[in-house]
């Protein structure tokens, strides 16, 4: 059984179908085995200009672009007053000065149809791992998954890659603890048509409520409407998703008006404790990639782009060293250790981040810097209101989140706005 893949992938969500498709570039074949078992809609519908990057880079940018929303930027809405408008035209230059908003079921199959051109095999089957912990291999494929993926007489794969999303098959099997988030939101969305949205096509908009905050994302012919809701209002607001939505909907002083003809043409779909993180990510013969590894958080949008940064991350580490890696025990557990404090760093960059937008500074922030240039117009104010959007903007869209003088900037910026009684009244509860 020599021809059988070296490696097998679990799940063919955005990381692992664009995992495979990376490694079958290189030469190396996989086998996805997938449950098929998605819902007719998914979140993570709206991308990030460090997608269109890498979705550039794997060649297939025109197909996703066939069946998405073109999003020229983000505006962030609070219902106290302040509108950000960002367009990713401020980081121009270092990423492509747009995203897409993509229908996500379509998104997934454009990735994997990818795959399968490249001659990935993708098996329909809930594969089931077997645990040895502290053993060498720590996990193994169960009988009815070899079987079902035509490995025989005592074959195995030599690697199994978790991209198993938020079923994190291999961390809860091996009874790994995952760092959870401090929010326990809970998020109901679903698709409408009829929703009018006062903004530039595609510029999705973010609104802070005093019970969380929403999403409207448009796509082409629907927008999809989501709500992030703490848990002490939503017995306020009805007793499911459905009653949720259509109260927010009705009753929102900005939204309202926008939504009297509005038509909810999907089922309604609910989240909840999604912000956790693994504290290991891999071990002998296994490593895990994207959501099954950890998320952050939604409002920045960053779930998709992790997960194909990760799938990019291990594709680089096997350009690097060719499949005689797997030959290499030492080398590979080096490997994934390095991939593992990588992908670490951006959670942890990400995390920080979106931190600014619960906690009111990124607004107060915001304020401060209009009301400095109204104050003292001129070449100063002008400079730091340039340098700012800069900042933001290239951490926002994944092209500076890591850097380090970003961070510091911000970080310097915005010291005493936690103090300030502004930054309190405009953080989200
Ligand atoms: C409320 C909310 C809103 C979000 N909004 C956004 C957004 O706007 N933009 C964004 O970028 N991200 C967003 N995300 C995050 C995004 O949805 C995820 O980060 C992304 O889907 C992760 O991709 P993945 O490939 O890791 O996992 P998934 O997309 O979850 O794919 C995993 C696949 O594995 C399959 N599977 C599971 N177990 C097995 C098994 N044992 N065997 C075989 N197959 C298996 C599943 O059926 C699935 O097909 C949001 C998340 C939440 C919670």
């Amino acid at each position: 059984m020599s021809q059988s893949p070296r490696i097998a992938i679990l799940g063919a969500g955005p990381a692992g179908s664009a995992l495979a498709a990376m490694l079958a570039r290189q030469g190396i074949q996989t086998l996805v085995y997938d449950d098929e078992k998605r819902p007719a809609l998914l979140v993570g519908e709206s991308l990030i200009p460090a997608i269109v990057a890498i979705l550039q880079r794997m060649g297939i940018e025109d197909r996703v672009a066939a069946i998405s929303q073109f999003k020229p930027g983000a505006s962030f809405i609070h219902h106290l007053g302040t509108k950000m408008n960002f367009n990713f035209r401020s980081v121009e230059g270092r990423l492509p000065p747009y995203a897409y908003n993509v229908p996500r079921p379509g998104f997934d199959d454009v990735l994997k149809d990818y795959a399968k051109e490249l001659g990935v095999k993708f098996v329909k089957h809930r594969a089931g791992l077997v645990a040895h912990p502290g053993g060498t291999p720590e996990l193994e494929l169960d009988a009815a998954a070899l079987e079902a993926g035509g490995y025989a007489n005592g074959a195995k794969p030599d690697l199994i890659i978790d991209c198993s999303g938020r079923s994190r098959t291999s961390a809860k099997l091996l009874g790994i603890h995952a760092a959870t988030g401090q929010r326990r939101d809970t998020a109901h969305f679903a698709h409408f048509t009829g929703i009018e949205h006062p903004h530039e096509p595609g510029q999705i908009a973010i609104m802070y409520h005093p019970w969380g905050w929403s999403w409207r994302i448009p796509l082409p012919d629907k927008l999809s409407f989501g709500i992030v809701m703490n848990p002490k209002s939503l017995p306020e607001f009805g007793a499911n998703g459905e009653e949720r939505l259509d109260r927010v909907l009705a009753t929102d002083p900005v939204l309202s008006p926008l939504t009297a003809h509005r038509e909810r043409v999907t089922d309604v779909y609910t989240y909840t404790n999604y912000q956790l993180i693994s504290d290991r990510a891999q071990g002998p013969g296994w490593v895990s990639a994207g959501d099954a590894f950890g998320f952050v958080d939604p409002m920045l949008s960053p779930g998709v782009f992790l997960a194909l940064d990760s799938a990019e991350s291990l594709s680089a580490m096997f350009a690097k060293h060719g499949e005689k890696l797997l030959d290499s025990p030492e080398r590979l557990a080096q490997e994934l250790g390095r991939y593992e404090q990588r992908q670490r760093a951006w959670h942890e960059a990400w995390h920080e981040l979106i931190e600014y937008f619960y906690d009111g500074r990124i607004v107060a922030f915001y304020e401060r810097g209009t009301q400095l240039k109204a104050d003292h117009p001129g070449r100063f104010s002008n400079m730091m209101e340039y340098i700012s959007n800069r900042v933001v903007a290239l951490m926002a869209t994944g092209a500076g989140t890591l850097s380090i003088w970003n961070r510091m900037y911000l970080k310097s910026c915005s010291k005493w706005l936690l103090k300030s009684g502004r930054a309190k009244e405009l953080a989200l509860p």
